[in-house]
């Protein structure tokens, strides 16, 4: 069996993602902090389909829920999976890119449990995008 080292799973990761927050889409480029790999299942293996690139924000607050509770329905929502779900469909950019809208109630839910819109990274993208850097393509 050919197993891959950590470090070179990381860097696989990072590639993957090109250097982007898989939640909330955030550049290192950008944000000038060092990415982390987060486990999209806490309980799951260090393999390639279980792991995506996180900003320490995301990481932080996502720890390690893969479900939360709707506010509306009091319901368990699973958060939304990188790797078996595709971002447009989940979420959108408003606000001139400065805020992340949960499409659905995935997208809802991780918006929420990640705080993807916190007043400090609302205003970074504001800088971001006037200046040509954000959202990324
Ligand atoms: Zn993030």
């Amino acid at each position: 069996m050919n197993e891959l080292s950590w470090s070179a799973i990381k860097r696989l990761v990072h590639e993957r993602a090109r250097g982007c927050c898989e939640y909330c889409q955030t550049s290192e480029d950008n944000s000038g902090q060092t990415m982390q790999v987060d486990h999209i299942d806490p309980s799951g293996d260090d393999v390639l389909n279980n792991l995506c690139l996180a900003c320490w924000n995301c990481n932080n607050h996502k720890h390690k829920a893969t479900v939360v509770l709707d506010s509306d329905t009091g319901e368990g929502v699973p958060l939304f999976n990188p790797r078996t779900q595709i971002w447009h469909e989940h979420f959108e950019w408003t606000d001139g890119a400065a805020r992340v809208r949960g499409l659905t109630p995935v997208g809802r839910a991780t918006v929420a449990r990640l705080k993807m819109n916190r007043p400090p990274i609302v205003v970074a993208r504001m800088r971001w995008a006037a200046g040509g850097h954000h959202p990324p393509k």
